[in-house]
């Protein structure tokens, strides 16, 4: 048993590396070729400097994602999962209070291996290709923030889950289902007013000439968006991106100043009417539905293998606590859930399409979205030569280059 899922986990991890060792390939044959259709955009400079960060961060990535497998992989199979859960359950007798340690150590544990790498990341490659613009200080803050919160929260949530579980032995999927999907949801209203102001400030964007242009805009579109901010991003990075979140009332667009600061207001107006596609097109209600009908298949499955003897077997185990069966249920499920990551992608891509679309009708100039896209990806060294099934496999949006293209050819 534990050897073919050990060969199972491995077979997958090699697939990973082995689409990202394609990507790199891909990227050291082909990163000199200046696509035709950014010839006015890229030149011999700026695609030296797009191929070595790419290339560094693909490499980065590589060793990332074979060191956190090779961890998981020996914790998992080599006993330290037994010896850890044996550790915590005598700890304390209590269902609930042994679970939630269990969480925490965990928590804590990948947090600190984490930090290594997110400072490598940072303050090597980011520093290196001149995007890094946060100190060590305001780094360290941020990390004792964000760890603080999520140990918080997690506990939070694993103490409700577990007390569930305890109280209805029959029915806890449904229960712990719905007390999932009501955090979640009222972290969607919270998040804006409690968490985010810890880390950005965020201001209503009052660009001159821009205000009028943006509240034309979402009439026309025919969606109340409550608001329109700028966040201050410049603070730790020189990357530039803009977001869309919230469902009602709450409906925000977020525009990093990064990004406001590049582009001229006919492309910003084209990045909102892109990111008003997402609600038009219901987008961001269709996802959350798949997510509530994907967590209630998870809760129901889990409720009926935890029991079962072959989950501890799975890691060579005789006997596991509920956390700990838990755990290998999770590595097993995106193990075993690891081929459908393409489905996905595909669908991403697809919504991404149709928002483009949409955005090219409201704004009326396809081209305006197009320079924008251009921008954007050469601003942030984006690669323009991914692997086509690297892209296929893992990209949430079309290529740069296919996506231009189409836009172009629109115009
Ligand atoms: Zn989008």
């Amino acid at each position: 048993m534990r050897d073919v899922a050990l060969l199972v986990y491995g077979a997958v991890v090699v697939a990973r590396l082995g689409l990202s060792w394609l990507n790199l390939r891909h990227l050291t044959r082909r990163g000199h070729e200046v696509p035709a259709l950014l010839r006015a955009e890229v030149d011999a400079e700026k695609l030296e400097k797009i191929s070595r960060y790419t290339g560094e961060r693909a490499r980065f990535g590589l060793v990332h994602s074979l060191v956190s497998a090779v961890v998981t992989g020996l914790f998992l199979f080599g006993g330290g999962l037994g010896a850890y859960d044996a550790w915590v359950q005598g700890l304390t007798h209590s269902f609930v209070g042994s679970g939630v340690l269990f969480v925490l150590g965990l928590l804590v544990a990948g947090a600190l291996l984490e930090i290594p790498f997110q400072l490598y990341g940072d303050f090597r490659i980011e520093q290196r290709h001149g995007f890094n613009r946060q100190s060590f200080g305001l780094w360290w803050s941020d990390w004792l923030k964000s760890t603080a919160l999520s140990l918080v929260l997690t506990s939070l949530l694993a103490a409700g889950a577990l007390a569930l579980v305890q109280a209805a032995p029959g029915t806890w999927w449904l229960w712990v289902t719905a007390l999932v999907a009501g955090v979640s949801l009222l972290m969607t209203f919270l998040s804006p007013y409690v968490i985010e102001p810890l880390f950005h400030k965020m201001e209503p964007l009052e660009v001159a000439g821009l205000s009028d242009g943006i509240r034309a805009m979402t009439e026309k579109a025919g969606v109340h968006v409550g608001r329109v901010l700028k966040v201050d991003a410049s603070r730790r990075s020189s990357h530039s991106n803009a977001y869309f979140t919230g469902l009602g009332r709450v409906k925000r667009v977020v525009l990093f100043d990064t990004l406001l600061s590049q582009m001229s207001h006919a492309q910003i107006l084209a990045v909102l009417a892109h990111e008003l596609g997402h609600w038009k097109k219901h987008h961001v209600l269709v996802r959350m539905l798949v997510m509530l009908a994907l967590l209630v298949a998870g809760a129901y499955l889990a409720f009926s293998l935890v029991p079962s003897a072959a989950l501890p077997e799975l890691v060579g185990l005789s006997a596991a606590s509920f956390p700990a069966r838990i755990v290998i249920l999770l590595v097993a499920a995106s193990t075993l859930l690891f081929p459908l990551t393409p489905l996905f992608s595909a669908w991403s891509r697809r919504d991404e399409r149709e928002a483009d679309r949409f955005a090219v009708e409201l704004h009326g100039h396809a081209r305006d979205l197009a320079d924008a896209l251009a921008k954007l990806g050469t601003e942030n060294l984006s690669n323009l030569h991914p692997h086509p099934l690297y892209a296929k496999f893992y990209y949430s949006h079309p290529p740069l280059v296919e996506r231009i293209g189409t836009l172009r050819a629109l115009a």
